[in-house]
């Protein structure tokens, strides 16, 4: 995911969902294409040194081109060298639907996770702080006490819908208090 720029939104879910339903049907007919043939050299029924030692011959003489198809998964190779050139570690991933399977299991915890309380705490990093600081120009948006009128003021950032409430860690919803704004109103919101 992480190489290949793969996010974990609901829109790259689709598509990779989108590529094991295409693996998924690749499978289904080489599979069918299997049982069709197993079904022909059954129906036929050979004796077996001719199965065993003629097999192709057999099969081109009642018309049938054997098919050596398999599904041709991708297969990376990721090689990590280090600096000196001394150790280096090799990880094989093929594209197959296992592969897939846990692609798609990994996108929707996240994205689950994105949704959850946990996630959107989560998504409250200090690089975002200090961005939505910025944007209210390092002042309270309750009392309009700033950074310029008091240097040691400590400003907070909060959730304008909580977090709680179903409130999202964007910057639309949230807003800069100096503290003693932002204690006031967790009080109460919490004795509502
Ligand atoms: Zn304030």
């Amino acid at each position: 995911m992480k190489y290949f720029g793969i996010k974990a939104t609901e829109t790259d879910l689709a598509d990779v969902e989108r590529l094991g339903d295409g693996i998924t049907r690749l499978e289904d007919a080489v599979t069918n294409l299997r049982q069709r043939e197993a079904g022909i050299t059954q129906s036929v029924n050979p004796p077996k040194f001719i199965m065993k030692h003629y097999v192709g011959e057999f099969m081109r003489q009642v018309g049938v081109e054997l098919s050596p198809i398999t599904v041709p998964y991708p297969v990376y190779v990721f090689e990590y060298v280090s600096a000196g050139g001394n150790s280096s570690q090799r990880t094989i991933v093929t594209l197959n639907r296992q592969t897939i399977d846990a692609m798609i299991e990994t996108m929707s915890q996240r994205i689950r996770f994105r949704k959850s309380v946990a996630g959107q705490r989560a998504l409250m990093t200090s690089r975002l702080r200090s961005m939505i600081k910025a944007r209210d120009n390092h002042t309270c948006r309750y009392c309009s006490i700033s950074i310029a009128a008091e240097p040691h003021l400590l400003l907070e950032v909060d959730h304008i819908i909580p977090v709680s409430k179903g409130g999202l860690t964007a910057p639309e919803n949230l807003q800069t208090l100096c503290w003693r704004c932002n204690r006031a109103k967790s009080n109460k919101v919490i004795s509502r």
